[in-house]
């Protein structure tokens, strides 16, 4: 890829905004979007609202954890961070067992099958956005924490941003970013609606301890309550997740330690034999959300601002960060085109591009948690045939492999 270094002294010198790029949020996303904007050349300014913590190995397991795909540790690795988080608390794993409560069917995915090392890689959320903060000094970032976005105006040649704090001196750039999560306040600003629905669920995380050995796998069993995955941790626990309706998922953050173990035990099929321990727990609320539009007048929504889906694919955040592959790729072919990298035609290919990948993904996760939630018996019995059918259509796994990995 071609790069535009230079540019920033370039953009201050002639008239204009002093920024190419405003970013705002600086979650996984939105800090990976800034330093990839800035290890490619463009003067870019990242705001955030709250300090992320420093990440310590001395801290108990952050309990947002995600899966990340291949393609986004070639992101992180390209980005320069990978060696570094994959050394301090990653945790490989090279196997898939998803399952089905009510009808037994199984299906199996394996690296060593597909011809590759591993599936992925279970990371803590606190660790990578660290990370990722620790490295944007370097790259030329302007980090303004905590810098909250109250409103911007759009001007012929820039984004003109107001900040809540009245200590931090008016920003403008060529192009803002939103990278402000599912809530993105930036969204309601711009006047984009989002589309989908809310599952009226939560999904309970915890780490666990449990009596058999997660064997580097990630296991996910389909109640009629919905999906629980159990993701391998480097310390040997697993990182639940555990999708249940609203009422039931009270009801489970409300129990006892033995009751909740035990509860966890029979839910698990004691696929890992009893479970031990847990930290404490914690609920989030699950929704299919898009944005109705990815981008508007100099402005682009990527992440979970742009899109949030149901966790049971794991891949919110792999979307988010194949956002930011786009976006980068987008601006610099713009840029070396000679156009304006926040002319209407340059946001448009990026907006049309990615949403209509994550449209695709997001309604096949959705598809999939109807699938799962079916209960009439002749459905319940359709649903097994057709899972151990795909288990056994090797090149569809293969494609359905590949895809989850982001190739
Ligand atoms: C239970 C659960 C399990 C999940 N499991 C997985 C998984 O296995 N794999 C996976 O890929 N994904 C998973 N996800 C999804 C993943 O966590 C998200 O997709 C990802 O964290 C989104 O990152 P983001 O940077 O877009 O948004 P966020 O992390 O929400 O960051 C947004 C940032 O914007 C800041 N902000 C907001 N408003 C303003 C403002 N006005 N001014 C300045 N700053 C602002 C906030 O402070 C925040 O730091 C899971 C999600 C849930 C709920």
């Amino acid at each position: 890829m071609s790069t535009v270094m230079g540019m920033r002294s370039e953009s201050s010198r002639r008239r204009g905004p002093a920024w190419d790029v405003a970013v705002v949020g600086g979650g996984m996303v939105g800090a990976a979007t800034a330093l990839a904007l800035a290890r490619a050349g463009f003067a870019t300014a990242l705001l955030e609202a709250r300090e992320p913590a420093a990440w310590s190995p001395q801290d108990e397991v952050d309990l947002r954890v995600v899966g990340l795909a291949p393609s986004s540790v070639a992101l992180l690795h390209d980005l320069g961070v990978w060696t570094s988080i994959r050394d301090s608390r990653a945790s490989a794993y090279a196997r898939m067992h998803v399952w089905d409560a009510a009808t037994g069917a199984a299906i199996d995915f394996d690296a060593a099958s597909e011809g590759r090392d591993l599936l992925g890689y279970i990371v803590e959320n606190s660790l990578v956005q660290w990370r990722l903060w620790q490295a944007l000094d370097a790259a030329g970032v302007r980090r303004l924490c905590p810098a909250q976005v109250s409103g911007y105006e759009v001007h012929d040649d820039r984004v003109q941003l107001a900040l809540a704090s009245a200590e931090t001196d008016a920003l403008a750039a060529r192009l803002l970013v939103a990278a402000d999560g599912a809530g993105s306040p930036l969204r309601t600003m711009a006047g984009i609606g989002t589309r989908g629905r809310d599952y009226a669920q939560r999904g309970v995380v915890a780490h666990v301890s449990t009596e058999r050995p997660h064997e580097g796998t990630a296991w996910q069993r389909f109640l009629d309550t919905g999906p629980l995955a159990l993701l391998p941790l480097a310390d040997g626990r697993s990182s639940i997740v555990w999708s249940l309706p609203e009422l039931e998922a009270q009801r489970v953050m409300a129990l006892d330690e033995r009751a909740f173990l035990d509860a966890l035990g029979v839910a698990s099929d004691f696929r890992l034999g009893r479970i031990t321990g847990s930290t404490a727990r914690a609920a989030f609320p699950l929704k299919l959300q898009l944005a109705q539009h990815y981008q508007a007048e100099r402005f682009v929504l990527l992440g979970d601002a742009a899109h949030a889906v149901h966790p049971l694919a794991g891949q919110g955040v792999n979307l988010g960060l194949r956002d930011v592959v786009e976006l980068r790729d987008s601006l610099v072919a713009a840029h070396d085109a000679g156009h304006d990298i926040a002319a209407a035609h340059v946001l448009r290919r990026y907006a049309r591009r990615r949403r209509s990948a994550d449209t695709i993904d997001a309604l096949g996760f959705d598809t999939l948690a109807r699938i799962y939630g079916w209960r009439a018996p002749p459905l319940v019995a359709a649903r097994g045939l057709g899972v151990r059918l795909v288990d056994r259509l090797s090149p569809l796994k293969r494609r359905l492999a590949d895809h989850a990995a982001g190739l």
